[in-house]
């Protein structure tokens, strides 16, 4: 069974290639037209691959999305690909941090993050394709191009995929040492708003309500929601306030972000942040949510499964979670048995010094379509 393992080593060399076409196409989320163009050439990649259906869904901020189907017509539920074609290297990183390959890693822009996990997903479903073995079942691809900046505009359509899919692979990377996701913390991005009243701070301090005292002690309450043992954090991470050096604050206003495991602790902390109540008397204080993405939790038969599945290749793989979120989050909180971090191997994403490490390319494939085989 180790042949499969084989088959992906010989395909190395043109994953390579791919991979370096896709970093050529920088692909910074924000810049919808370099992102098309990195679209574009995908959506020929995916005709190439024998998808029995490909659509293109228009996009007016973020780059394009492409929807590619097999089997599409077959029985059962999908298996559901989650791809992200974004980065958050902005277009010009190349020239810092130019395409190059150093004892077994494979540098450059995005590579991690996660144009080689669409490489992988494309090579394992192509070779299956090319000898017949798909899965008879509909297999969905959905590359994605707004990510890196929490999914706004792609969150329905992933819940919507996700909501009658067998299992979603998701193609983010792996930990630094290799291991697949099982869990991811929810997060929550808050908005804490506190209104006093502005006086003059020398003629008469008496007269106002000064903002920035009352959200000293929302903060210091704020802070006391931290768990850090049991996952649970709620860290104050902006604050602006104030309008004069010599006026008594009218407003403060605080960003926090708050994480949690599961989703009775999430929901816990959204009910503690959201209630939070003045301290002084005639301030006003207001807290609310913004983006946010429900927690993975961690359902250990997932895992066990796909590692009881990958030991029949002559794959071994290890399991890890993250404080950060994915699309993932997403579809696991709908009930959806989700694998994530089925990406490459390697180290740096969203820094200078992102790379992959090259062998991970024909190893994650050859699980990817174990997966797809016997799943
Ligand atoms: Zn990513």
């Amino acid at each position: 069974m180790t042949k499969l393992l084989d088959y992906f080593k010989n395909r190395q060399a043109a994953m390579l290639e791919l991979l370096a076409e896709m970093v050529q196409r920088e692909s910074f989320t924000s810049e919808k037209a370099s992102v098309d163009h990195l679209v574009d050439y995908m959506g020929a990649q995916l005709q190439s691959l024998g998808a029995s259906y490909l659509q293109r869904l228009p996009q007016l901020e973020a780059g394009d999305f492409l929807l590619a189907k097999w089997n599409e017509d077959a029985a059962g539920r999908p298996y559901l690909f989650l791809a992200h074609l974004d980065t958050v290297h902005p277009a010009g990183s190349l020239k810092a941090m130019p395409i190059r390959i150093e004892d077994g890693r494979f540098y450059g822009p995005g590579a991690l993050d996660m144009k080689a996990g669409a490489v992988i997903a494309l090579e394992a479903i192509r070779a299956l394709h090319e000898r017949d073995q798909l899965p008879r079942r509909p297999i969905h691809f959905l590359l994605t191009t707004d990510e890196e900046i929490g999914s706004p505009y792609s969150e329905t359509l992933i819940k919507e995929l996700a909501g009658h899919s067998e299992l979603a692979l998701v193609m983010e990377p792996a930990t630094k040492e290799g291991a697949i996701k099982t869990w991811r913390k929810g997060g929550g991005k808050y908005t804490l708003t506190i209104d006093g009243r502005a006086a003059h701070a020398g003629i008469a301090p008496q007269e106002g309500i000064n903002a920035i005292i009352e959200f000293a002690q929302q903060a210091l309450e704020i802070n006391r929601l931290n768990d850090l043992k049991y996952g649970t954090s709620a860290s104050i991470t902006l604050v602006e306030g104030g309008s004069a050096g010599n006026v008594i604050p009218a407003q403060a206003r605080a960003h926090i972000d708050a994480r949690a495991l599961t989703a009775d602790a999430m929901d816990d902390l959204h009910e503690a942040l959201t209630n939070l109540y003045p301290k002084m008397p005639g301030a006003r204080v207001s807290c609310v949510r913004g983006q946010h993405r429900p927690p993975m939790e961690r359902r250990p038969h997932l895992f066990e499964k796909a590692a009881s599945i990958g030991e029949r290749y002559g794959i071994t793989i290890y399991e890890a979670g993250s404080g950060g979120g994915s699309d993932g989050n997403f579809t696991a909180a709908l009930g959806i048995p989700t694998l994530d971090g089925l990406g490459a191997h390697g180290d740096g994403a969203h820094a200078p010094n992102e790379h992959i490490i090259i062998d991970s390319l024909p190893r994650q494939a050859a699980l990817i379509a174990a997966l797809l085989l016997e799943w």
